[in-house]
């Protein structure tokens, strides 16, 4: 390790953040955080026990009544403060995203780049929530709408993209006049920290953010998620764990957001320009080292292109460089841990065992850190895992059709509904894709949709909720309509 990157670390907050004080966990415990491209352990943060979380939120509950008067203005201050002061240190904060979580460094600059954004764009709409007054169309009273802040939030985030789902969630939360717990993912709680830490700089009041890290979540979690004085619980994560968490919110009525799971499709049509169909699949599928929601999870080609879709994605993937991601030109940084490892080398496995044709890659790579070769098979067959489960991982699946109908009816056969990408050139062709794709979002002739003015969500098991857009602010609101009497009645 670098001194520049001891010394970065040695700036990391180590403990709880709960009411404005940083403290160290109640039974004095801590939990390892490693870089899994070595798999050293670069620091010791708090782990946090069941009393600690409902110490959180006990403040969380306090500063909320203070917090909901402040002016909008005040509050949308904070997070544009908030938004400078994360520009300032875009370079500390893209490097220790790039230290515990393994992205490439180039990568971790752009989520500072997109999660910073979250903060400018709810420091905007802040000030922008509006209510309504009118007659009723009796003409007998005046209905009046309102919108409030919900009250205190849990938010949940995971290990992909720790500083852009923290700052999508805690951005929106602090804008509607919310308190929030944050519980960042036990492998990734630097990034979150070192974020309540600036959060702390740009003048945040005691109570209104309280970070926990914690080895055991769900034991810390469910007491939270069962209080009555919760008033939101926002996740994102895998499903199966969303599901669980949506369970426990039915208790109370809990209002829920939830960004599960995905399994894009990406669609190449015979009619696409298939320059940039292989630049939207290598964004689409290697960013953030397939570790994405968003990562394109099955390629179907249109037949006619598929051959030649394959050539040019496999002469593109063998030239990635593997390694490090702080090192330079890294494309392909480490997977987050074995599991990950595990998992590429059984849908891999699985997919090849019932046909599908190896281009490129294939294997674990053994020795320090956690990497799986970027990876191209063709003419995967129905029936394979791979197109079935989320990869989360560096392996491109390619899937031929013969026509339209078929592209649409495998696109759609999945549980999951978060974003497909579409590529052709035949304006109807992509017309009609939009209206028959079951997903939340679509990247129509692009590779990346993610932007924080957009409505971010899926269908189907991919979740409930948006996030960003207009949309975003309302998942932390509730709407009130008062009836009052005709004025002049
Ligand atoms: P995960 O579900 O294992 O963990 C997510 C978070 O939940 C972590 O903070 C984890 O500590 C916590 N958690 C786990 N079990 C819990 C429990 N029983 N109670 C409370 N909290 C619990 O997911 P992950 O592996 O961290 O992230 C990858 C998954 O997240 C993928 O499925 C990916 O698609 C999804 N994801 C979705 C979006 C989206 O916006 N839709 C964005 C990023 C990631």
């Amino acid at each position: 390790m670098s001194n520049r990157e001891s010394d970065l670390l040695a700036t990391v907050p180590d403990g709880l953040f709960i009411g404005g004080q940083w403290r160290p966990a109640t039974e004095g415990k801590t939990l390892a955080v490693r870089d899994p491209a070595t798999g050293d352990v670069v620091r010791q943060v708090a782990d946090a026990s069941p009393a600690d979380g409902a110490a959180a939120l006990d403040a969380a509950v306090a500063a909320f009544p203070a917090w909901a008067a402040t002016p909008a203005r005040e509050r949308a201050e904070l997070l544009r403060r908030a938004f400078d002061l994360l520009q300032a240190r875009k370079e500390d904060v893209a490097l220790l995203m790039t230290l515990e979580m393994g992205k490439p460094l180039t990568e971790a600059r752009g989520e500072v780049a997109y999660g910073g954004e979250f903060l400018r764009w709810f420091s905007e709409e802040a000030a922008h929530v509006q209510g309504r007054y009118g007659a009723n169309p009796e003409g007998t009273g005046r209905m009046i709408v309102s919108q409030h802040p919900v009250g205190p939030c849990f938010l949940i985030t995971p290990w992909n993209f720790p500083l852009a789902m923290a700052t999508r969630k805690i951005a929106p939360a602090l804008a509607a006049g919310c308190t929030v717990v944050i519980k960042p993912a036990e492998l990734t709680p630097l990034t979150t920290l070192y974020f309540v830490r600036l959060l702390e700089e740009a003048g945040l009041p005691a109570g209104v953010v309280n970070v926990i890290t914690t080895s055991t979540s769900g034991a810390v979690s469910e007491p939270i998620i069962r209080d009555p004085r919760l008033r939101k619980l926002s996740f994102t994560g895998s499903t199966p764990v969303g599901k669980k968490l949506l369970e426990q919110a039915a208790g109370n009525v809990l209002r829920t957001s939830m960004e599960l799971g995905g399994n894009a499709p990406f669609v190449v049509f015979d009619d696409a320009d298939l320059d940039k169909a292989v630049d939207g699949a290598m964004a689409a599928k290697f960013r953030n080292i397939g570790q994405a929601c968003t990562a394109a999870n099955r390629f179907l080609v249109h037949r006619p292109v598929a051959e030649e879709f394959a050539r040019r994605v496999t002469e593109r993937v063998r030239a990635l460089k593997i390694g490090r991601g702080t090192e330079d030109g890294v494309a392909i940084g480490p997977l987050i841990d074995q599991r990950a490892v595990d998992k590429a080398t059984t849908l891999v496995g699985d997919a090849v065992e019932r046909g599908a044709v190896l281009l490129a890659g294939g294997s674990a790579i053994e020795g320090e850190g956690t990497f799986y070769e970027p990876t191209v098979l063709s003419d995967v067959a129905a029936g394979s895992s791979i197109l079935h489960e989320e990869i989360f991982g560096p392996v491109l699946a390619i899937v031929p059709f013969d026509d339209e109908d078929e592209a649409v009816r495998l696109a759609n056969d999945t549980e999951f509904g978060l974003v497909s990408y579409v590529f052709t050139e035949n304006l109807a062709r992509g017309q009609r894709m939009i209206e028959r794709l079951e997903t939340g979002m679509m990247g129509l002739n692009m590779g990346v949709v993610s932007n924080a003015a957009a409505p971010f969500g899926g269908w189907k098991l991919s979740g409930l909720g948006r996030e960003g857009g207009d949309e975003g602010i309302h998942e932390y609101l509730q709407t009130k309509y008062t009836l009052t009497p005709d004025p002049f009645g």
